[in-house]
C-alpha cells in the first residue's frame, strides 16, 4: 500500500514514511492510493473478535511490511492495555435502537487516545529499529495535547512539544498538559485561538529548513495512522449491531472531521453505513457546507464543546481529493482560494458527492445545555458537551427507526465539570488514577502566535 499527497506534487510515501512526515511537502496530506475492501464474510468473521484482534483484521492491509504481523499485534496490545475498560470502546445502549459507543476510556478521557496511544507505539517501534529520534510539535484544541502527551512520555526516540491556544481550554485539559514533568515534554500556550496554533504547525511544516533541522514529525489528526486508527471502532460498533447483515448510521461530534472522515474509510472499505451525519456546534462550517456548498470561514467563537472550535476543518481535505475525484490540481486550488479568500464553493458535482455520503446537524450552545440535561434526566447519562451536541443532532436526524443508532461520545464528562455541572446540576467527578490532577504542579511557556519566537523555543529545547 502507498501513500499520495491530496494535492499531487508530492512523493508516494509507504505507510511508515507516511506516518512519521505528517505533511505532504507540497501542503498536501497523505491518503492511501486505494481503498482496501473487506467482503461481507471478512467482516461477519470480526463479530466476537476482541477490539484488538478488529484493529489488527482492519488495520493490517493499510500498513504494508512496516510491521511484521507479530510486531503489529504487539503494538495494538500494548496501545490499548492502558485503557480503563475491557471491551476499549463499549457500546452502552440508550433507547430502543439508540446507542452510546464511549470512547473515552484511554488515559486522557478522550477519544484522542484511542489513535495517539496507537501511534506512540508505532512511532516508538519504528524509530527505534531505525536507531532515530524525531521532533513532535502539535496543535491542540485541548484534547490531542494531552493524548499525545500521555502517549510520548519518556519515550526516548521523540521530544514533544504542544501549542494550546492560552485561556481557551478548560482547566482538566490545561492540567493534563501542563502537569506531566517528563523532560521531554513541553506545552507552549500559544496567544491566539486552536486555528492559529495550527496554522502556525502548518508553516513550521512548509519551513522546509526547520523542519529538516529539527527532523519535524507530526501527530495532528492530519497524520493518516491517527485516521487509520480510529476506523477500527466503526467496525467494531457495526458488527456487534449486526453488521454486515443489518446498516447501522453513526452521528459523530466534529471539529477536524478526522473522526467522522475514519467513518467514511470505514463505509469505503464495504462496512454497511446508512447514514453519517456531522454534528457540529456553534462554529458550523462543515454543516452550512452540506447546506449550501459554501465553505466559508466566519471565525471562531468559544464555546462549551472546545474540542469543537475549529473553522479549518483539515482532514476535509482528504475527502474534497475523493469529492474532486482525486484531482491533485482542483483540491491545491480550493486550499489556495481558502488561504487567501477564506473560503471556497463546492461545484454542483461534488457537493451532490457531499450529500450522497454525509447528513449534517448543527447545536447552539443553549441547546448543548438542554441535551446534557435532557440526557441526564431521560437516560441516567452524564454526558460531556461534545457528547451532547451529537446526540441533539442525532435526535433530529434519526432516519428509519429500525436503523441502529450510534452516536459516538468522545470524551468524559469530568473533562468539562463546569459546563456540565451548570447544564443539570451534577458536577462530574474526575476518575480516580487523575483524582490528584489540581495538586500537581503546572508548567508551560507562554509564546506569542508568531512562528519565528515559537521555532525558536523548539530549536532550544529539541534534542534532535
Ligand atoms: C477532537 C474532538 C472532537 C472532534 O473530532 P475531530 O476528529 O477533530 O472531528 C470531538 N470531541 C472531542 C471530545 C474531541 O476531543
Amino acid at each position: 500500500m502507498r501513500y499520495i499527497s491530496t494535492r499531487g506534487q508530492a512523493p508516494a510515501l509507504t505507510f511508515e514514511q507516511a506516518m512519521l512526515t505528517g505533511l505532504a511537502r507540497d501542503g498536501g496530506l497523505y491518503v492511501p492510493e486505494s481503498w482496501p475492501q473487506m467482503s461481507p464474510d471478512e467482516i461477519a468473521a470480526l463479530a466476537g473478535l476482541s477490539y484488538e484482534d478488529v484493529a489488527f483484521r482492519v488495520m493490517k492491509p493499510f500498513i504494508g511490511d512496516t510491521f511484521t504481523d507479530t510486531e503489529f499485534r504487539a503494538i495494538i496490545e500494548r496501545a490499548y492495555a492502558g485503557f480503563h475498560h475491557d471491551a476499549r470502546v463499549p457500546l452502552v445502549q440508550l433507547g430502543a435502537n439508540d446507542f452510546l459507543l464511549e470512547l473515552h476510556h484511554g488515559p486522557t478521557l478522550a477519544f484522542k487516545d484511542v489513535a495517539m496511544q496507537l501511534i506512540g507505539q508505532m512511532f516508538e517501534a519504528a524509530l527505534t529499529r531505525k536507531n532515530e529520534r524525531v521532533t513532535i510539535v502539535g496543535a491542540t484544541s485541548g484534547d490531542t495535547g494531552s493524548a499525545a502527551i500521555e502517549a510520548f512520555r519518556g519515550l526516548d526516540s521523540v521530544d514533544v512539544f504542544i501549542m494550546y491556544p492560552h485561556g481557551r481550554v478548560s482547566d482538566v485539559q490545561r492540567r493534563q498538559m501542563t502537569t506531566p514533568d517528563d523532560a521531554n515534554i513541553h506545552a507552549l500556550a500559544v496567544d491566539g485561538d486552536f486555528d492559529d496554533c495550527q496554522a502556525r504547525l502548518k508553516d513550521m511544516f512548509n519551513d522546509f529548513d526547520f523542519r529538516d533541522g529539527v527532523k519535524l514529525a507530526g501527530v495532528n489528526s492530519i497524520n493518516w495512522a491517527r485516521v487509520l486508527a480510529q476506523v477500527v471502532y466503526y467496525f467494531t460498533a457495526a458488527v456487534s449491531l449486526g453488521a454486515p447483515m443489518r446498516k447501522v448510521s453513526f452521528t459523530v461530534p466534529t471539529g477536524n472531521f478526522g473522526d467522522v472522515f475514519a467513518g467514511y474509510v470505514a463505509k469505503r472499505m464495504g462496512l454497511p453505513i446508512d447514514r453519517l451525519v456531522i454534528a457540529t456546534n456553534q462554529n458550523d462550517i462543515l454543516h452550512r457546507t452540506l447546506a449550501s456548498g459554501d465553505h466559508s470561514k466566519s471565525g471562531v467563537t468559544p464555546s462549551i464543546s472546545p474540542s469543537m472550535d475549529i473553522q479549518v476543518s483539515s482532514n476535509f481535505e482528504r475527502l474534497l481529493f475523493d469529492l474532486y475525484d482525486r484531482e491533485g490540481a482542483a483540491v491545491a486550488q480550493l486550499m489556495d482560494d481558502l488561504k487567501e479568500r477564506g473560503g471556497f464553493t463546492l461545484s454542483q458535482g461534488a457537493l451532490e458527492r457531499l450529500r450522497a455520503e454525509f447528513d449534517s446537524g448543527r447545536c447552539s450552545e443553549e441547546e448543548t445545555a438542554e441535551t446534557i440535561r435532557f440526557a441526564q434526566e431521560h437516560y441516567g447519562q452524564v454526558l460531556c458537551p461534545h457528547s451532547a451536541v451529537a446526540l441533539k443532532v442525532a435526535r433530529e436526524q434519526r432516519g428509519d427507526p429500525a436503523t441502529p443508532m450510534v452516536i459516538l461520545a468522545t470524551a468524559h464528562a469530568a473533562k468539562f465539570p463546569d459546563a456540565v455541572e451548570a447544564a443539570c446540576g451534577i458536577r462530574p467527578a474526575l476518575p480516580p488514577h487523575m483524582a490528584d490532577l489540581f495538586e500537581r504542579k503546572e508548567r508551560f511557556t507562554r509564546v506569542a502566535n508568531d512562528l519565528s519566537a515559537i521555532e525558536d523555543i523548539i530549536r532550544k529545547e529539541a534534542r534532535a
